[in-house]
Formats: structure tokens, C-alpha cells, sequence
């Protein structure tokens, strides 16, 4: 069993969505298929929600989305039909749903939640119709109503694997069985109170690992318009590669620090059962693309790929001998926590605490440890403009001189060193830049290990 994910840029429009169904029909293997919604849907619905609306404003927005998504339906009269049934159903609880936060006023962590998965659920509609107008018995299925069960928290939950696989893993293979090929609804699941959790930005891919691990695929593909994992965003070089094989800690660190080809925990589930990821281009389906697996060959100057983060930024909380303080590290982590702050990584000295974290979360971030530590510290330091850069390559931490050229090269172009962690990952370094180098200290690094001409 395949499992087959086709992101949003892959359900852009009907050439792309075509592109999709050739993948699909000329598989032979058993598969089911994990669909995104069409491209900038869910950024459309997430900012609609930003703020409240009359009715005529919400009826003139849920028009055009239904416009959209009825010019991707095939031109057949009773497929067609079919599916528009299925889609003014949608249309409706979206509506009413828009009614009622616009009524009250208020946008619950719930809601949001329920409103933005509303972008798959008529995306799976629609591809499933497609298929079934090329002759290919296909069905479309709800990830919440299937059982993709999570643990509850809103906006970025975490599926439990052992309830999928006991819950969904038989569903599919059933339904393979009678020859169907499920479409089934990324991003979301379901928590055990019954209520709809996504997967946070991007979670279709995690999604596409949650069920490869419930299914025990023999591959996860992640289908995207780009050749596979390459040698840095090629937003930001347009001359990066493809890298042929990644192992799974290279590809977790670099889907945590930015790279955003993989949702950053699309790794573990896969890691689990030793499923491989193949990272492929639907405009390119004869090439193998990037294949993400237990051991991955080195490359000879070390360098796989390069990644960024953009939004985030330093607090450090200084206090003469914090580092020798016992406790003091854990009582800033579990103030942390409870604020629901993720702290991406963190460095102590003797006079001081360094966190990296999320820029929107400085704020909230400020008043817990203000409020948590009281006269515990000397002072805190928020530092915001700032970029994390993350190299990363198997045996880059036990290879002499690889750190010492990446930081040349990002002095030879005049950026300073903020934060260094090196040593936590046997696979990665990450370090902070002032926000206004980031697209030359990517360039710089890109260059040096990935030269244009190798
Ligand atoms: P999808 O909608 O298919 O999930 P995304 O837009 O989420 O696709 O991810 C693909 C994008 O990820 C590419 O357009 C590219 O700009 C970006 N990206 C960032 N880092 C990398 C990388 N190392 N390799 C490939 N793409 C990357
Ligand atoms: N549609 C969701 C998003 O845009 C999930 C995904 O595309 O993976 O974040
Ligand atoms: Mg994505």
C-alpha cells in the first residue's frame, strides 16, 4: 500500500490537477491518496476569519469559493452534479459557521480550527470527482469521520499512532480491497472529546506520514511542484539541487528549521515503522526525487542542505550564575510550556539563558517570565529582527573544518554571528543572523558548498 500526497501547489488549477490524476492513474500499486486544500484556500479562509463580517459580505465570499472549486470539477453532466450536491453541503456549514462567529463576535481555538478544514474537505470532493471522470473508481473521505484520532491540541496536534492504525489502517485496506481508491482529507483529525484538530500550516504532509505508519505503506509519497528536497529554498537560490537521499534526522532537522517542502514533524511517524518518503515533482513524475530513509549516503563535501527560519527571535534572560542555578533552566522551560511557547532551542551560560522562539510569542512570552520569575533575574533582553540558519549533513559534527568554512563565508560577506548551537544534532548547526542578511548568508553558504558548476 502507497500512500500518495498531493499538496496545494500540486491542486493549483485544472493543468496541475490533471498532472495529479496521470500520477495517480498510472500507479499500479494499492494506494490512497492525501489531498491539501487547492492552493491559498486555507490562507484565503484563515484571513477571512481575521475579522468579523455582514452577511452580504459573507455570502459574496463563500460565492466565490464555490466559483473556484466548480471550474476544477470535470466536464461531465452527472459526476457534476453529484459533486456539487456534496460541495453546497460544505458551502453551507461554512456559511453558517461564518454567520456564527460574525454574530458573536468570537473565534474559539475550536472553531478556527473546524472552519480552516474546510479547505480539504472540498478539495477531496473535487479530486475524487476527477478521478472517477477518468474512469478510476475513487471516493473521498473525511479524516475526522474515518478516525484520525489526535490529542486535542487546537492548531497543532499530534495524531496518536496506535489509535490510527487501529482505528483507520483496516478501514483503508478495506476499502482497497474493493477496488477503491479513498481520497482522503490531510491537515486534520479528530480529538478523542470529538472535536476537529489540525495538524498546524502545512499538516497534509504530516498527515500523509500519520497514515502511511496507520496503513504500514511500503513508501509515503509527497507529491509538490518542486523536484524534491533541495540544497536550499530555491525561492532563495534559484540554482539549488535536487538531493537525491536524506536521512530521516537530516530531514527532521531541516523541516523543523524552515525548510518548508515537509511539515516539521512529517518525519516521526514514518521513522516509526521505517517507511521511506519520497519527495517527488508532479511535473517531472519519471524522476525518483528525493528519497528520505534510515541510513542516507554521505555527500563528499558533507553539506546536504541549507534552511531558514524567518519569524523568530531571541529572548535571553540573564542572572549572574543561572547556568550553575538548579532549576533555573526548568523553571523557564515549564513557564514556557504552559504559555503553549515552543522554544526551538536554547544555550546557557553562566549569566545567562537563551531561547529561540516564535516572533508573535515575545509578547506573551515577556509577561510569564516576568510574571513566573519575579526577582529570580537581572533582566531580560528581547532581540527581534533576527533569521536562524540551519546547515545540515550525516556527519557534519565529526568532520573537521565544515563549521569553520560555513562561518568564513558568512563573515567574508560581513554578517555577524548571533546564537550558535552545535553539538545537540549530530546532523545540523543552526546559528542567527540579523533578519536583513538572511538572502545573502543563504546565497554565501549555497555557493561554497553547492558551487554552480558542481
Ligand atoms: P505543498 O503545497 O505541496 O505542500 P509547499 O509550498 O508547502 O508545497 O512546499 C513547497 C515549497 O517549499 C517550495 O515551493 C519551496 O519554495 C519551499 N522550500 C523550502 N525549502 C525547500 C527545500 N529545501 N527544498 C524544496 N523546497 C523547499
Ligand atoms: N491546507 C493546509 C495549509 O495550507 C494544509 C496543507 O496544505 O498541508 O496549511
Ligand atoms: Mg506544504
Amino acid at each position: 500500500m502507497k500512500v500518495m500526497k498531493f499538496g496545494g501547489t500540486c491542486m493549483s488549477n485544472n493543468e496541475m490537477m490533471t498532472k495529479v490524476e496521470d500520477v495517480i492513474a498510472r500507479e499500479k500499486e494499492e494506494k490512497v491518496i492525501l489531498v491539501s486544500a487547492v492552493a491559498g484556500v486555507t490562507d484565503n479562509i484563515s484571513g477571512f476569519i481575521e475579522s468579523f463580517h455582514s452577511d452580504e459580505e459573507i455570502e459574496n465570499y463563500v460565492k466565490e469559493l464555490k466559483k473556484l472549486h466548480l471550474k476544477l470539477l470535470p466536464p461531465d453532466e452527472d459526476l457534476t452534479k453529484e459533486a456539487t450536491t456534496a460541495l453546497d453541503q460544505r458551502f453551507n456549514k461554512l456559511e453558517t459557521l461564518l454567520y456564527g462567529v460574525s454574530y458573536t463576535e468570537e473565534i474559539t481555538p475550536r472553531t478556527r480550527d473546524l472552519i480552516i478544514s474546510m479547505g480539504e474537505r472540498l478539495s477531496s470532493i473535487v479530486l475524487a470527482t476527477r478521478l472517477r471522470a477518468r474512469g478510476l473508481n475513487s471516493s473521498f473521505f473525511n479524516s475526522d469521520e474515518l478516525g484520525i484520532i489526535t490529542d486535542g491540541v487546537h492548531g497543532n496536534a499530534t495524531a496518536d499512532l496506535k489509535e490510527c492504525e487501529r482505528s483507520v489502517g483496516p478501514k483503508i485496506f478495506a476499502l482497497s480491497k474493493a477496488g477503491v481508491i479513498p481520497v482522503v482529507t490531510g491537515f486534520f483529525g479528530i480529538s478523542p472529546g470529538g472535536h476537529v484538530t489540525t495538524f498546524g500550516r502545512g499538516g497534509t504532509d504530516y498527515s500523509a506520514s500519520v497514515l502511511g505508519f496507520a496503513c504500514s505503506a511500503s513508501v509515503i509519497e509527497i507529491w509538490k511542484d518542486v523536484d524534491g528536497f533541495m540544497t536550499a529554498d530555491p525561492k532563495m537560490a534559484t540554482d539549488a539541487k535536487q538531493v537525491d537521499k536524506l536521512s530521516y534526522e537530516e530531514a527532521a532537522e531541516l523541516a523543523y528549521f524552515g525548510a518548508k517542502v515537509l511539515h516539521p514533524r512529517t518525519v516521526f511517524p514514518a521513522m516509526e515503522k521505517d517507511i521511506p518518503i519520497a519527495v517527488r515533482n508532479v511535473l517531472k513524475p519519471d524522476s525518483a526525487g528525493s528519497m528520505i530513509f534510515k541510513n542516507s549516503t554521505k555527500r563528499k563535501n558533507i553539506l546536504k542542505s541549507v534552511s531558514y527560519l524567518r519569524n523568530i527571535a531571541t529572548i535571553k534572560v540573564f542572572g549572574t550564575g543561572a547556568g550553575y542555578k538548579t532549576g533555573f533552566l526548568r523553571d523557564i522551560s515549564e513557564a514556557m510550556s504552559e504559555a503553549d511557547i515552543n522554544i526551538y532551542s536554547a544555550t546557557t551560560s553562566q549569566t545567562c539563558v537563551a531561547m529561540l522562539i516564535e516572533k508573535s510569542d515575545v509578547k506573551k512570552a515577556q509577561d510569564i517570565l516576568e510574571k513566573m520569575l519575579g526577582g529570580y533575574y537581572e533582566r531580560l533582553e528581547v532581540t527581534e529582527n533576527i533569521a536562524l540558519i540551519c546547515t545540515v549533513g550525516s556527519g557534519l559534527a565529526s568532520t573537521r573544518g565544515i563549521a569553520a568554512r560555513v562561518f568564513k563565508v558568512v563573515a567574508a560577506n560581513d554578517v555577524n554571528v548571533d546564537l550558535i548551537s552545535a553539538g545537540a544534532s549530530t546532523v545540523a548547526y543552526h546559528f542567527t543572523i540579523d533578519k536583513k542578511d538572511l538572502q545573502k548568508t543563504i546565497r554565501a553558504i549555497h555557493d561554497e558548498f553547492f558551487p554552480k558548476k558542481s
